[in-house]
């Protein structure tokens, strides 16, 4: 099926070079193998579950096609298999024993694992997607814990991406729910990096934030049939899911598809939220970056109705924190080992002095209301966020993903020092707005304080 966004983003993308999505896609496995990768052999790389869905029938087509294949290698289905840098040594050392071109067939994990494999064996390598979860698929980069410690490590995309809507369909509604709240909440992404052009600190590239943001209502327009398991629902889920990956791609940068809101996640995760004591499956990613986007989502209608043309800059800029001040205040915020070091790291790098603080809220000043105008129309209220979710079948608020309402508060206070990228979360930083925004947030009649499931 020809597909004419994926085709426009695919110019861009610096590694992947074939996206194919569709029913019944998987019979077209060994000509899109060959369309990379000619006529070198293949090796399946799967789980004992994603093998059984999709694996098998895989391996049987490029058998059927007559290429050279090693046997499978298959991840034991129990325990759940994690993104664990001891698995990807696993593979890595399979892989070396022979020069075959590894078929990922799985979601986030097997992809993310065979990605750092195959980057560290300097081979390429190709997908078969079995659940539209997350927009990792085509993302450079392996979201891989090692030594305890979750990390983004740096490898090269998929080469080829295959995204069959009758396995899709089919796949585990959490995990399909999942994917639509990590698509979601490109809403608030690309709010942050509205503001992050206005100020001028990092500017948008108009063909890449059009990727993504073009098509972003009509991809995350019907929750209830994705959930009921609609066909052409869960394609624009997957479709929203890979552009995502691609513009990620064409940006060298997260940028595309993260803002304060995967800031929520990243330090739920960091801090091993939702891993149970009895060895269930963690919450996923989508799960907390839904919940994080409605949070963001009401911080940024606070926000927004300041008049930040009229700010008192000379007063703000006398209360501001020193380096020295706000290195005090993360190292008292964090203790997660790792977490810590790095929040220290990324809040000095983004530090500016009261002399640049100024000149960014003089600037602020002038792009107002012009700034918030486009906010506004980018946005989507924290309650419209809510409901998209809902019906989608995601959590929707603190107590449903484990989180009391004081450490769900500190969460606002919290993400924002541990990762450089620019957000709403700083701009109410730097305007001295934070605390009072996210007070109004848990006040009697604020928005977390009457909320359902809070
Ligand atoms: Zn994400």
């Amino acid at each position: 099926m020809d597909n004419e966004r994926i085709n426009t983003a695919l110019r861009d993308a610096t590694d992947t070079r074939s996206v194919i999505i569709g029913a019944g896609v998987i019979a077209s496995v060994d000509h899109v193998f060959a369309q990379s990768f000619g006529d070198q052999p293949a090796v399946v790389v799967a789980d004992e579950n994603t093998f059984a869905v999709a694996g098998k029938a895989v391996y049987q087509r490029l058998q059927a096609a007559g290429r050279k294949l090693i046997e499978p290698f298959v991840f034991p289905g129990q325990p759940t298999l994690y993104a664990d840098y001891r698995n990807v040594l696993k593979l890595g050392e399979a892989l070396r024993a022979h020069d075959a071109i590894p078929v990922a067939v799985g979601s986030g994990t097997l992809n993310d694992i065979t990605k750092l494999a195959s980057y560290e064996c300097g081979r390429q390598y190709m997908v078969a997607a079995t659940a539209a979860s997350m927009d990792g698929y085509t993302a450079f980069g392996a979201a891989i814990t090692r030594e305890g410690y979750k990390q983004t490590m740096t490898c090269p995309a998929p080469r080829a991406v295959l995204a069959d809507l009758d396995i899709l369909v089919h796949a585990p509604p959490k995990m399909t729910a999942s994917g639509y709240a990590d698509l979601l909440g490109k809403v608030t992404a690309g709010a942050d990096w509205l503001i992050a052009d206005a100020l001028e600190v990092e500017p948008i590239d108009p063909h890449v934030w059009s990727l993504v943001q073009g098509p972003l209502r009509e991809w995350t327009a019907r929750p209830a049939e994705l959930r009921a398991g609609d066909q052409q629902a869960t394609e624009h889920l997957i479709e929203g899911l890979i552009m995502a990956g691609l513009a990620m791609q064409a940006a060298a940068s997260s940028r595309p598809a993260s803002g304060s809101e995967h800031q929520f996640s990243h330090l739920w995760e960091m801090e091993g939220l939702g891993h149970g004591d009895h060895g269930e499956p963690p919450l996923s990613h989508g799960f907390k970056v839904g919940v994080g986007s409605i949070a963001i989502a009401a911080l940024y209608e606070r926000v927004l109705m300041r008049d930040f043309s009229s700010l008192d800059i000379q007063a703000i800029c006398r209360a501001w924190p020193t380096r020295a001040e706000v290195e005090q205040m993360v190292r008292a915020a964090h203790s997660t080992p790792g977490l810590l070091e790095n929040a220290i790291n990324e809040s000095l790098i983004k530090y500016v002095d009261a002399d640049q603080l100024t000149q960014r809220l003089a600037l602020l000043g002038d792009r107002w209301p012009a700034l918030g105008e486009w906010l506004a129309a980018q946005l989507m209220t924290a309650d419209h966020l809510r409901g998209l979710l809902r019906a989608a079948g995601c959590p929707i608020g603190p107590a449903d993903i484990g989180l009391g309402l004081p450490e769900f508060k500190a969460t606002y206070h919290r993400a924002q020092q541990i990762r450089r990228r620019y957000t709403v979360l700083d701009l109410a930083v730097q305007t001295g707005l934070l605390t009072e925004c996210v007070d109004e947030l848990f006040a009697p009649g604020g928005f977390w304080s009457t909320a359902p499931h809070a």
